[in-house]
């Protein structure tokens, strides 16, 4: 029977669909969307969100933002895909964009985290030249869901059910250099690392960890990856999180924010690495995708550099972050329920103490906010994740920690 036919309404319809035609690998919200503008998302019923979270950070800049309707529309009006054996403008806008604020280098394009960070694996085996592959990740993080990048992810619950694994990927414990240096064998490539963990509670390392790192690589040839997925773009008040740490990667991955909304993930690596990626030095196509580089995500993705940097959404993400930072301080020292804050721009996590609150995880902290109109996430058991819009109005910020303070004291 087709969903239409029953009695429902847009919203139970919108659901309805999924349920029956689209595979439940997500624990959904009882929730449809339908429209969003700027941090506000409507749903089905007419009801209004207060978006905190971007949608896992993507709509870094809110939901249809002028200036991106405004590519995304010229660029469909003009030209939407020719294959990459063409040159089209926005792919060089936009690589020029990323090496500018980044570290230089080149960039690959393709369409999510986890293919960014695929690139930079084959890359990097490339890069060892047949006699090392191995790569060392840190426990807890989080790189993605293909096969390798799966296998980069250290957390088991991501591979339960997938074997056989890929080989060569060993995992140490995160901010820990010695770890990584003990754990280096003769057929290691690369170490790959968050600048900030993100799925696993917005865990930040010691100051001089990526620094060590970057030590620990230069001794031993190994390429640096940052996966800049989640912190990218100008989320943790520098253009990328690496940047706090004064070094520079050999390779970078972006997906999420980098895109805007839509599908768009990046590996960019240094000239020394992305040779390894040249068709005349491998002698064919070392990596390719057919969509990877759309002129329109690719349009949107250039202007949205050019609104952060217009902006300076950069600093504004640096103040007001640490704004929320220096107000759930205070919180925390106030209400039980919450044992800490941590963070970088606007990239929060406020560990909780359910044994404390009404609630028994972050989830249900998570669910009662949405019942309430705003967006937060729960990261892991515990943790509440905020990463509000670059663009949020001080007020909407304010009023949104206040509601999420107020749930958190709520009593049972
Ligand atoms: N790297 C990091 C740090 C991530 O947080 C994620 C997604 N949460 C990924 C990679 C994978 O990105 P995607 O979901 O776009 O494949």
């Amino acid at each position: 029977m087709a969903v239409q036919d029953q009695a429902l309404d847009l919203g139970g319809q919108i659901i309805a669909r999924h349920d029956r035609f689209m595979t439940l690998n997500y624990p959904r919200l009882p929730v449809a969307m339908v429209k969003g503008t700027g941090c506000t998302l409507t749903d089905a019923s007419g009801k209004e969100y207060l978006d905190l979270f971007s949608g896992f950070g993507a709509g870094i800049l809110g939901h249809c933002h002028e200036d991106l309707v405004t590519a995304a529309t010229r660029q469909m009006n003009r030209l939407w895909h020719v294959g990459n054996l063409l040159h089209t403008e926005p792919q060089g806008l936009l690589a020029e964009q990323i090496a500018r604020h980044g570290f230089g280098g080149r960039s690959f394009f393709c369409h999510s985290g986890s293919d960014a960070n695929e690139a930079a694996f084959k890359l990097a085996r490339l890069y060892g030249q047949g006699r090392r592959h191995k790569v060392i990740a840190t426990h807890g993080s989080f790189h993605g869901r293909g096969f390798a990048a799966m296998m980069a992810t250290g957390q088991e619950k991501v591979r339960r059910g997938f074997d056989p694994l890929l080989e060569g990927f060993a995992h140490v414990a995160y901010d820990d250099v010695e770890a990584v240096r003990g754990a280096i064998d003769d057929q290691t490539v690369a170490v790959i690392v968050e600048p900030i963990q993100g799925e696993a509670g917005v865990h930040l390392p010691a100051d001089d960890y990526l620094a060590g790192l970057r030590s620990v690589c230069d001794e031993h040839d190994l390429l640096l990856i940052v996966d800049e997925v989640w912190t990218g773009c100008g989320r943790t008040g520098r253009w990328f999180a690496y940047q706090h740490a004064g070094i520079e990667p050999d390779i970078m991955t972006l997906g999420k924010a980098v895109g805007g909304g839509l599908a768009v993930g990046v590996m960019c690596a240094n000239d020394k690495a992305a040779n390894f990626f040249d068709f005349n030095h491998y002698g064919g196509v070392p990596h390719a995708t057919t969509l990877g580089g759309n002129a329109v995500s690719t349009a949107v993705s250039a202007r949205l550099f050019e609104v952060i940097e217009r902006d300076r959404l950069v600093e504004r993400a640096a103040s007001l972050g640490q704004g929320i930072l220096d107000r759930w301080q205070s919180f925390a020292a106030d209400c039980p329920a919450v044992a800490g804050v941590r963070g970088r721009g606007l990239f929060v996590g406020l560990e909780l103490n359910p044994s404390e609150g009404w609630f028994d995880s972050a989830a249900a902290v998570a669910r009662r906010a949405l019942e309430a109109g705003v967006l937060v996430n729960a990261a892991g058991q515990d943790v509440l994740r905020v990463a509000p819009p670059l663009v949020i109005e001080e007020n909407d910020l304010d009023r949104g920690l206040g509601m999420i303070e107020q749930i958190l004291q709520e009593r049972p």
